[in-house]
């Protein structure tokens, strides 16, 4: 999935430009030395003694000499071209005869020299200062007004808010989110109006949600709207280079801030600075930790008229120090979370808005194929389709380019080019449909959307389960019966040839997250465990995740094994159902060796004649 960064608005280097056209001046004066003979036709080259023996023969109508360049161009108008001797004066030549018919003119080139010489013996000078403010301005990072060498100052990038028109319009979906931040927005409009009340604004304010939902762009909506000087500071940034930096460069930036409110100080991605404290060692993690305290610090010293609002970003909120998290700080959160059907169609609204989608495209289709995805894949997909369009050379972006899109984002790139050997194949075709069936015939399982054989990315192959409609709760069953229909793959490969490939080895690391998220944070783990949780939350598959906490070696062994009888549960019920389907499994891997890819329509026809497992997919 692609994920795109703000884009970096700061402006052109002006030293560079500076440094371009210095070079540029440099090469025009020496191309275009004026009384240069640019057009006319090139002189014939001929030797001194030559030319002093045509000039006696009295063959010339002029000679002009410039610098230690003569030409001469005869009565039949040909040209020459000769050199003298520095510093040879034309009485030195003998070129002074006045019985001679020759014009004889000397061009004065002290001028433009001087000119010359001015500029190449400053060019160096330029280039070397400008060297040093560019290595400076690698180093630290001078902001906007941090002078030449100002290491320690702020990174922020400001974004001017007339220039940065982004608006609450641009952010489809989150309106609850929105409506979160509305206020904050009238505040530092109206900052007199909650001030006469007595309220007091957060301060800090904390945007949760998963990577890709339009947390920054709803961090520059916020200013766009509220059209205050907004400053935003990635998380990473500060944590570059030197010890003692990032500290120095969060008092700069609070002080800038505060110069300029009302505005807004944004800081994304925080995680990278604001993980707990104390933990490991190393001089990465103090830096990290006097970064830290350095913006404690600043938003403990704001004193209540101070109308600076600092947003954060975050996906990991567990993560962060809980001193963030205190009231005076950042005590309001905001989630934006994954966008459910409607909120994905407005956010392919708002990108199909400047491109020429077609009439008969439904995106409301589209929305109901990707659950699951965030709004910047879902940018992705309209951006995808719109490239498609131009391969195809088609006029209006059409469904089917939509379509195609979304399987790209959703499995990355097919790679037709990669060399199968028909075994192989062979193989993967079994396995793929092992999946599929396996799924089917299970209670819970999303159906199956697409099945193909066509190397995608890193896979070899996809069977690709696809849920009707957004769900927020897992089932223990569901996860039960995913781990079966994982199992399919395998399972498939070991009953027609009898062995196993490395090709699963994804599935079984799923199948194992799987499980033991299932022991050690849901509680399903079996009557001797109980409903004890033995993991911290995290992010992981359904969404949580675990960090393995304190416990004893004599439940570490209890876990393991009921990880372990899950795993095994699921592999027997898999087996099952792949050995009593087993000719319809040939049957589709031989079809899907022809076709290379199935529908879920073609999928299911294979199943119209006998009762299936479930009826609610068909
Ligand atoms: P995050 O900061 O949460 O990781 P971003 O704000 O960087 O996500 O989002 C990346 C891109 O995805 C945005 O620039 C925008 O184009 C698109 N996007 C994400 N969410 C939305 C949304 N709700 N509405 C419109 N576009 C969105
Ligand atoms: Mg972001
Ligand atoms: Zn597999």
């Amino acid at each position: 999935m692609k994920k795109r960064g703000p884009k970096n608005t700061s402006s052109q280097n002006p030293f560079r430009v500076l440094l371009i056209i210095a070079l540029a001046a440099a090469a025009f004066a020496l191309i275009f030395q004026p009384g240069g003979n640019f057009g006319q036709e090139e002189p014939q080259e001929i030797s001194l003694s030559e030319f002093l023996q045509k000039y006696e023969e009295d063959a010339f109508q002029t000679i002009e000499i410039k610098d230690n360049k003569i030409t001469a161009e005869t009565f039949d108008e040909e040209r020459y071209e000769t050199t003298k001797e520095a510093g040879a004066t034309i009485v030195d030549l003998g070129l002074n005869d006045r019985m001679k018919r020759a014009q004889v003119e000397i061009v004065d080139t002290s001028g433009s020299k001087m000119w010359l010489n001015i500029l190449l013996g400053v060019a160096p000078f330029i280039l070397l200062i400008a060297f040093f403010i560019f290595l400076s301005r690698k180093a630290g990072g001078g902001g906007g007004e941090g002078g030449p060498f100002g290491f320690g100052k702020s990174k922020a990038k400001i974004y001017d808010a007339k220039k940065h028109s982004t608006k609450f319009t641009n952010v489809a979906g989150a309106e609850e989110a929105k409506e979160e931040v509305v206020e904050v927005v009238d505040f530092l409009k109206n900052p007199a109006k909650y001030r006469k009340m007595g309220a007091k604004i957060p301060k800090g304010i904390l945007l949760v949600g998963p990577p890709g939902t339009g947390k920054t762009l709803l961090a520059r909506a916020i200013a766009g709207e509220a059209n205050v000087p907004f400053f935003s500071v990635s998380g990473s940034e500060f944590v570059e280079m030197f010890v003692g930096v990032g500290a120095s460069r969060v008092r700069d930036l609070f002080k800038t801030a505060k110069r300029n409110a009302p505005c807004l100080i944004f800081i994304d991605e925080i995680d990278a600075i604001g993980k707990k404290r104390g933990q490991g060692s190393g001089g990465g993690h103090d830096e990290r930790e006097q970064t830290l305290n350095q913006i404690l610090t600043e938003m403990d010293g704001f004193d209540p008229g101070t109308n600076v609002i600092v947003l954060a970003a975050t996906n990991r909120p567990d993560v962060l120090d809980h001193a963030l998290l205190r009231p005076g700080r950042f005590d309001r959160r905001v989630h934006i979370d994954m966008p459910d059907l409607e909120a994905r169609l407005k956010i392919l609204d708002v990108h199909g808005q400047n491109k020429p989608l077609d009439s008969s495209v439904e995106l409301r289709k589209i929305a109901s194929k990707t659950v699951g995805f965030s709004g910047a894949d879902l940018e992705s997909v309209v951006n995808e389709a719109a490239i498609m369009a131009v391969k195809k050379r088609a006029k209006t972006l059409l469904q089917e380019h939509l379509e195609d899109a979304v399987e790209k984002v959703a499995m990355g790139p097919e790679r037709r080019s990669r060399k199968i050997s028909e075994r192989e194949k062979e193989i993967i075709a079994h396995h793929e449909a092992g999946h599929a069936i396996a799924g089917h015939f299970t209670k819970n399982c999303e159906p199956v959307h697409k099945i193909s054989v066509i190397s995608r990315g890193s896979a070899l192959g996809v069977t690709w389960f696809l849920p009707v409609e957004d769900t927020y709760l897992q089932s223990e069953q569901k996860m039960k019966d995913e781990m079966v229909s994982l199992h399919g793959g395998r399972m498939a490969e070991r009953l027609i040839f009898g062995q196993t490939t490395s090709g699963a080895s994804n599935d079984l690391e799923r199948i194992s997250q799987i499980a033991r998220a299932m022991v050690m944070t849901y509680g399903m783990g079996g009557k001797k465990l109980g409903s004890v949780v033995f993991a911290n939350k995290k992010r992981g598959p359904f969404g949580l995740d675990f960090e393995e906490k304190d416990f004893s070696p004599e439940t570490a062994r209890l876990i393991d094994q009921e990880v372990q009888s899950l795993v095994e549960e699921a592999e027997d019920r898999c087996l099952e159902i792949l050995k009593k389907h087993e000719s319809l499994l040939k049957t589709i891997a031989n079809d899907l060796l022809k076709k290379e890819t199935m529908t879920r329509e073609e999928f299911l026809k294979y199943f119209s004649k006998q009762p299936a497992g479930k009826t609610k997919k068909s």
